[in-house]
């Protein structure tokens, strides 16, 4: 109990955090929503202040900045869930499965092998979301809409537990259209919804998101990152 911190309300990213989620309370209705809060180039003495505050859904989009900073964080501080959000490698597969608790970006038939071979060696399997390329862009992660019905089928005769489908639209278009096509495509499968960032997030939850991904608006700026 030593390590484990007072929370601090008037610590910037408390104050982001529950503004947040007073904001995600007004914008869903009688809906669930859960706030994957973005961590990713964030330490862990920036990331304490929300778990002392009681947050325990986290997202990070690297495995190995997540294997530096988790496992020291999951001892002070219990019922930690760990998402991972950012594309992963097949050579990254069984890190990935040793540490996270959820893989959003599920978007390949190789990435879903690679997964399901993972799990039988680590012995546990994570929670997994199907990654669409909603605006279909020609440089972005995410299956096609179009071929998203056959991966899920994949994912299934592999064994991997898919709770849903999860988007980013394009940057330079209103994200709402996108949020509506993401949510069609998941109700068709009988999927929940990972949609929304800081800059859109209550209208994704406004248009049925179940997830949200939210880093600056809890956490502040990052520092910009590299475009590789
Ligand atoms: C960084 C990131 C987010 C959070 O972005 P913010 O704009 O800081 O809220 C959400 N989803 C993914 C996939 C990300 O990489």
């Amino acid at each position: 109990m030593t390590h484990v911190a007072a929370i601090d309300e008037h610590h910037p990213t408390v104050v982001g955090l529950r503004e947040v989620l007073a904001k995600i309370a007004a914008a869903r209705g009688s809906h669930e929503v859960e706030l994957v809060a973005v961590s990713k180039t964030f330490d862990a003495d920036a990331i304490r202040p929300a778990l002392a505050a009681g947050h325990c859904v986290f997202g990070e989009n690297r495995v190995q900045e997540a294997k530096s900073k988790w496992p020291a964080l999951r001892e002070e501080y219990g019922g930690i869930v760990l998402h991972l959000i950012g594309p992963l490698q097949s050579n990254k597969a069984k890190e990935a499965v040793a540490l996270f608790d959820m893989i959003e970006s599920v978007d390949r038939e190789k990435i879903a092998t690679a997964i399901a071979k993972a799990a039988d060696t680590v012995g546990r399997m994570p929670r997994c979301l199907v990654q669409v390329n909603i605006g279909r862009e020609p440089q972005k992660a995410g299956v096609a809409p179009e071929e998203t019905a056959a991966l899920l089928d994949r994912c299934r005769a592999l064994g991997l537990p898919v709770e849903g489908l999860m988007t980013i639209p394009p940057v330079d278009e209103p994200p709402g259209p996108h949020f509506a096509a993401l949510k069609a495509l998941a109700d068709e499968h009988g999927l929940k919804t990972s949609m929304g960032m800081s800059g859109d997030y209550e209208e994704a939850v406004h248009q049925g998101a179940h997830w949200v991904r939210v880093g600056s608006a809890i956490f502040g700026k990052r520092p910009p990152l590299d475009p590789a």
